[in-house]
């Protein structure tokens, strides 16, 4: 006992910045290396500040490729990491697009506030293109279910997270020592989501469970009711002669989108009018969708005998900015898709500058808005809205479907824990917000785990 230790430097008494060490078997292994997101300046200190030399980390093992959990690898990289990085081969596409496009973005908006004479840490790009790039070379495909030795007495093995394309929870023993068992979650997913398959967690004893808890105190709209929800709208602004604008996060959720579409129109339940995907990101990710088709939910009838699930002749795939700026002049009804989810930045903020004053059109959002941003104000019906400056009427629809969630809801958290069989020894809570953390200290309590901890940022227990 005491060989293993484990220390908490992101997700802790928040949602963003997953990253966890652990010490076992004389190494140094980090459980994903995510970017603090939120509140600019906050988050900026919290991402430039390492608490460890990443020359002295061993092996990364990631969990999936949402920039929460891989973000911050350029940045290891750039600061002199150079071992091994663990991900499924789905995730290690992902992150060949998510990581140079974040880089991309890290630059950009240093730029600009170096430009406004801002100083600190938000006007210094974290990293960039070149180090983005250089993590590609460092990770290591390893597939869902084959074990693999870190060292000669610490291996672990992925299971499906069933969160989104590639993700994984990780389950590690260690047999230095009493033998160990500790299994990090990662993000759950959610039972029947489109694509993918169900959460397949780990089972058997645990000696350490480190779990998420993003939804730990609320529950979600139902997957299907979200589809039959989407069709009703289209449907009704089609028959009116208006445009359907969705804001979406480009991993995931527009993969998620095009997919119900293409369900929709198959069951003649949309009629036949074109679906833009206008984000160039989104449509790399798409194409990675397209590369994996080994981890597809089989028994889903869309792709029970066919990869073209999102390919049909409704949809079309936009890139080049021309392409882009054509959409503007379009006339009748269609569905634009584009980035950024909550209306922040990106081609969205084009579209909605040129559809918001037009009642026969709808603004629908498919997933959360935070607080002080765009997204939200328009959802909680404001009047007049500022795009690049200027002030608009917002006169289109607008409407939300909360069903599309990647998160497993507190009903589903509690499903999953049932479903490892136990008994589990202690649990880590991580991955949420206080209220939500302390919800799942709750259910984990009362599914018979005796020694619960919300640790706080930093915090090192002895396993
Ligand atoms: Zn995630
Ligand atoms: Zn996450």
């Amino acid at each position: 006992m005491g060989t293993a230790k484990l220390t908490f430097w992101g997700a802790a008494g928040q949602v963003t910045g997953s990253m966890h060490l652990l010490e076992a078997a004389g190494a140094r292994i980090l459980l994903d290396a995510g970017l603090f997101q939120g509140h600019r300046a906050e988050a900026a200190a919290l991402n430039a500040n390492l608490a460890f030399d990443p020359r002295r980390i061993d092996a990364i093992v990631v969990s999936h490729a949402h920039l929460d959990h891989i973000g911050r690898l350029p940045l290891l990289v750039r600061h002199g990491y150079h071992g091994a990085i663990y991900a499924t081969p789905a995730t290690r596409d992902l992150c060949a697009v998510m990581l140079p496009d974040a880089a991309h973005i890290q630059e950009s908006d240093a730029a600009y506030l170096a430009k406004r004479g801002k100083k600190g840490p938000e006007s210094e790009p974290l990293y960039n293109l070149a180090d983005a790039l250089a993590v590609q070379e460092l990770i290591v495909g390893l597939p869902y279910r084959r074990i693999h030795f870190l060292r000669k007495n610490l291996a672990f093995e992925y299971t499906d997270a069933g969160h989104i394309l590639g993700s994984a929870s990780v389950d590690l023993r260690l047999t230095e020592g009493a033998p160990q068992r500790i299994v990090f979650s990662g993000d759950i997913g959610r039972v029947g989501l489109p694509i993918i398959r169900d959460p397949e967690p780990p089972s058997g004893l645990i000696d350490t469970l480190i779990v998420e808890s993003t939804y730990g105190d609320r529950d979600h709209e139902s997957v299907s009711g979200s589809e039959e929800h989407l069709g009703e709208v289209v449907r009704k602004v089609v028959a009116r002669g208006g445009k359907v604008l969705i804001p979406s996060f480009a991993l995931g959720r527009v993969q998620e989108i095009v997919y119900a579409l293409h369900e929709l129109s198959d069951a003649k339940k949309i009629p036949g009018i074109t679906i833009y995907v206008d984000s160039p990101l989104a449509v790399d990710a798409t194409a990675v969708f397209r590369l994996h088709p080994e981890v597809f939910d089989r028994r889903e009838q869309l792709l029970a005998n066919s990869d073209l699930a999102f390919d049909f002749p409704l949809v079309r795939y936009v890139r080049s900015v021309e392409e882009s700026k054509k959409l503007n002049t379009m006339n009748g009804p269609a569905v634009i898709i584009a980035a950024s989810g909550m209306l922040e930045a990106g081609r969205i903020l084009h579209h909605l500058a040129n559809h918001i004053g037009d009642p026969k059109n709808c603004v629908l959002f498919v997933g959360f808005q935070a607080e002080n941003t765009l997204g939200r104000r328009i959802q909680e019906g404001a009047k007049q809205v500022k795009i690049f400056g200027e002030l608009h009427d917002a006169r289109a629809e607008v409407q939300t479907i909360s069903g599309y969630s990647a998160h497993a809801d507190r009903t589903e958290l509690r499903a999953w824990v049932r479903r490892l069989g136990g008994p589990i020894r202690r649990a880590f809570v991580v991955h949420g917000e206080p209220a939500p953390a302390a919800a799942m200290a709750q259910i984990l309590k009362e599914e018979g785990v005796p020694d619960v901890v919300v640790p706080g940022l930093g915090e090192s227990f002895d396993l």
